[in-house]
């Protein structure tokens, strides 16, 4: 069975073991665009992507599952070589504790998803990035655009376009770059990991 048809079977949940890492060629190929019209198979792969970061979040199902906290998944990093990716940014409580109006900041799958314009400005998280293809920690900052645009299919076939900064906008690149081959680390100066350019923009 192909992976996209095991991952896709209704009583699929996908978790760790699915996830391939680092070493991986997948990870290092350029994936191909999806098809449009979208296939049922693709929408089911992106609802199912969208799961396992709302499982990953999830004390409960979490520790069920033994899932690492996820936040982005491109599926190049199941071992599909196909531009989709599924952003899932919770918003944080409030002061006292209280759950946040809105769940997420961003809640999506995106088909094909392309960055059109970006910032002149950089950007960089103060903690550096993690992936849940890298079972190691990698310090240094990981020099992104600090706002993009983003076109993109979504679920229904239709295209969109979004602007995105500050943690969001580091995200959506971050998975993008999974389409495209790149690994986070590949963005940090191999000379002075922590070194920041003049102007960078970093996100606490
Ligand atoms: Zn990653």
């Amino acid at each position: 069975m192909s992976v996209i048809k095991k991952l896709t079977q209704a009583s699929h949940l996908i978790d760790m073991t699915d996830i391939i890492r680092e070493g991986n060629p997948t990870l290092r190929a350029v994936a191909k665009d999806v098809a449009l019209p979208l296939t049922d198979e693709d929408i089911v792969l992106g609802e199912k992507m969208l799961q396992f970061l709302k499982n990953s979040q999830d004390p409960v199902a979490a520790e069920k599952m033994s899932l690492r906290p996820g936040v982005g998944l491109a599926a190049p990093q199941l071992d599909i070589s196909k531009r989709i990716i599924a952003v899932l940014i919770p918003n944080p409580e409030d002061e006292e504790g209280n759950p946040p109006k809105e769940a997420y900041a961003l809640a999506k799958v995106m088909y094909n998803p392309k960055i059109v314009a970006h910032s002149v400005q950089d950007a960089a998280l103060a903690d550096g990035e993690g992936c849940l293809s890298v079972d190691r920690t990698v310090e240094g900052l990981v020099i992104r655009h600090a706002r993009v645009t983003v076109d993109y299919i979504d679920k229904d076939g239709q295209k969109q376009r979004i602007k995105l900064k500050g943690y969001n906008a580091i995200v959506v690149q971050h998975e993008i770059d999974h389409t495209n081959g790149v690994m986070f680390y590949d963005r940090i100066n191999p000379e002075n990991p922590m070194a920041a350019p003049e102007g960078l923009l970093i996100i606490e």
